[in-house]
């Protein structure tokens, strides 16, 4: 019995310690459930916590970037890449919404820098960056920039289609293939409450949290205001008129002023100068004390303008080291006086460390030298590089752009034309054209005389040429290229051209211009091509006159390319050599020929009108037409 009891209470003290030991085990495991428990929740808020401080950092960055002062397009891109990959996002953009006369339309402003950028250009083949997308109404761009709301789309197809005008079912698959976004979520940009554009991020994942959208919310208007602020930059460099080193006026409002002194001295009828200034030997100051002491130079040269001008005169730095002065109701000799004045004033300066600096002057005025305004700036800058090749620290007045310039070149090109013998040409008619020419060198009409010679010249080798045909031509020509917004330079050369081009039929046989009979091939292609060639011939070896080679050379070329020598065709043509061949059609058509009467200007218009597109373009034979109904009929 006693070893029955015995057993028992045995058993039953096990039971116990068992009971005690389960009990124990089954708080144990309880603590390490929650332990587990608490762990799991620190992570999560690790987590979000980590993913709080990218985000922040994100901010932080774009605020960064915006305090620089590096352009839009630069911050966009750091804007962009900064929400790369982290976050779960492939690929984001910022897209401009624009419109320009073929209607509305989209581009990417920034993109990110990623693989999957990379995967999407070679499957659609031109970048993305690179086309106008199109900006179709109703699409989802239209739809989230009018309701102002994030939108998340999962369907490419929806996105793409519309922009893309070569969106195809196999590019949409290759895509579904071969990228990993699973949606793309839009954000509509609104910059000064006018819509902007959108900034579209392309995510890994389908659900967008809402703590996600509120992110990009905030992210997209960082974007909007870093393109406001760049906006609003932008405006205030257009709005300044102060160069920042000198406190000069800037080009931009040296330009409006110009214009305005133009204004003032033709309703007065009073001139007015331009000084032009560069500072001499500059890199070498830069180079040899640093650009600091080229900065002071430039420094100084403003000073010294600002010092030496009158309250009316405005000085200003049109470029680096180019200074522009305006000298109000001043002639050139005043404007020689103060050109003068500013660079003995600027030579007798003494800068720290470079010691002394120079620099060179032209001097230009309105109405005496030009009426135009874009060549009294030309003349002025001339003027200043004559100072330069003359060596230096000089002023120099610009030389007058007078009808004489072309007539002396043409005048000198005819008398050693003449005078070098190589054209048969009858030596006692030579003789007497020479003399007549250098004799109108002093005349005052110089034109008549030149414009007599070459009527003479012709009627050589074209007996029934018209006499003052050639002042027609010139003048019928000059019209012509006014009315095609052809420079000066470019008419005057086009001038002596007109005197010139023909000039190679004098190396014509007589028997071959005179003959009635038709023409064998042969002959034809002599006489069609042999004087352009002569003409070049007897021009090559007078150096003053090389630029108005090529156009006697080209014009003989057809519109269409079925000219001569070059073939050559379209805007390859000298626009002087294209007006050339018009006036001189025209005007041989309404001359007698020996194998044919002269036409009436109406008949002679109607064959002109027969070769457009051919010969020449419509716009030159309308143009032409126009002029010649109007003053040569
Ligand atoms: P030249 O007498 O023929 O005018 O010689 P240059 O050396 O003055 O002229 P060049 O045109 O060869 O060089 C002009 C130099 O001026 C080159 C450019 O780096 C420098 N420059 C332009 N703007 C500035 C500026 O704002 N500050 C400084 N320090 N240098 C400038
Ligand atoms: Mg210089």
């Amino acid at each position: 019995m006693g070893l029955f009891n015995k057993f028992n209470e045995i058993r039953s003290m096990i039971r116990t310690v068992e009971n005690k030991v389960y009990g124990e085990k089954q708080d144990y495991s309880e603590i390490y459930e929650r332990n587990l428990q608490l762990e799991r929740e620190i992570e999560e808020r690790t987590k979000e916590l980590s993913i709080a401080n990218k985000r922040m950092l994100s901010l932080q960055h774009i605020w960064d970037m915006m305090n620089s002062a590096k352009p839009l397009q630069t911050v966009l891109e750091a804007v962009v890449n900064s929400l790369q990959g982290e976050m779960g996002y492939l690929h984001s953009n910022i897209l401009q919404k624009c419109e320009d006369e073929d209607g509305e339309y989209m581009y990417i402003l920034a993109q990110s820098k990623d693989i999957t950028i990379q995967q999407v250009n070679e499957i659609v083949k031109t970048p993305m960056q690179l086309r106008r997308l199109k900006y179709a109404p109703g699409s989802i761009f239209e739809q989230s920039l009018v309701s102002r709301k994030i939108i998340q789309v999962k369907d490419f197809k929806q996105v793409f289609e519309p922009i893309l005008p070569d969106w195809t079912k196999d590019i949409h698959k290759k895509i579904l293939q071969n990228v990993q976004i699973k949606s793309i979520i839009f954000i509509p940009l609104y910059t000064m409450k006018k819509p902007f554009g959108w900034f579209c991020v392309y995510s890994s994942r389908e659900e967008l949290t809402s703590a996600e959208s509120d992110f990009l919310t905030i992210f997209a208007q960082q974007i909007e205001m870093a393109i406001t602020i760049a906006d609003l930059f932008e405006a205030l460099k257009e709005q300044a008129v102060t160069d920042p080193l000198t406190g000069l006026y800037n080009r931009r409002y040296f330009e409006e002023l110009l214009e305005k002194e133009v204004t003032r001295a033709k309703r007065q009828n009073q001139p007015f100068s331009v000084i032009g200034l560069d500072l001499d030997f500059l890199k070498q100051i830069n180079d040899k004390y640093g650009h600091n002491f080229g900065d002071l130079a430039i420094k100084t040269i403003a000073e010294v303008l600002k010092n030496n001008a009158r309250s009316i005169d405005t000085a200003a730095r049109i470029g680096g080291e180019e200074f522009n002065v305006i000298l109000p109701g001043i002639d050139s000799n005043g404007a020689m006086i103060a050109a003068e004045r500013i660079r003995k004033t600027l030579a007798e300066q003494e800068l720290d460390t470079i010691g002394h600096i120079t620099a060179s002057l032209g001097v230009a005025t309105f109405f005496e030298h030009t009426d135009n305004i874009d060549e009294l700036l030309e003349l002025t800058d001339q003027a200043m590089y004559m100072s330069k090749r003359n060596g230096r620290n000089q002023v120099t007045l610009a030389t007058p752009i007078t009808e004489t310039s072309w007539q002396e070149i043409a005048i000198n090109t005819f008398v050693d034309i003449l005078s070098k013998h190589n054209i048969p040409l009858d030596a006692k008619l030579s003789k007497e054209l020479k003399k007549k020419l250098e004799k109108s060198k002093d005349s005052n009409a110089p034109k008549e005389t030149l414009y007599a010679v070459a009527d003479t010249l012709t009627s050589t080798y074209n007996p029934l040429h018209i006499q003052g045909l050639v002042k027609s031509k010139v003048d019928a020509a000059v019209c012509l290229a006014k009315r095609f917004d052809l420079s000066t330079e470019e008419i005057d050369k086009l001038k002596i051209a007109i005197l010139l081009y023909d000039i190679g039929n004098l190396m014509l046989p007589q028997e071959l211009l005179q003959k009635v009979a038709p023409l064998t091939k042969e002959e034809q292609n002599h006489i069609k091509e042999h004087p352009v060639i002569a003409a070049r011939e007897i021009l090559k070896p007078i150096s003053y006159i090389q630029d108005v080679i090529p156009i006697v050379e080209h014009h003989h070329e057809n519109w269409d390319g079925s000219g001569y020598p070059n073939n050559i065709k379209h805007e390859e043509i000298p626009m002087t050599s294209q007006i050339i061949l018009i006036v001189d059609a025209y005007f041989a058509l309404i001359e007698p020929r020996a194998y044919r009467d002269r036409l009436t200007p109406e008949k002679a218009i109607e064959e002109i009108q027969k070769d457009e597109g051919k010969k020449w373009n419509k716009t030159l034979a309308e143009e032409f037409i126009t002029i010649i109904k109007h003053d040569f009929s």
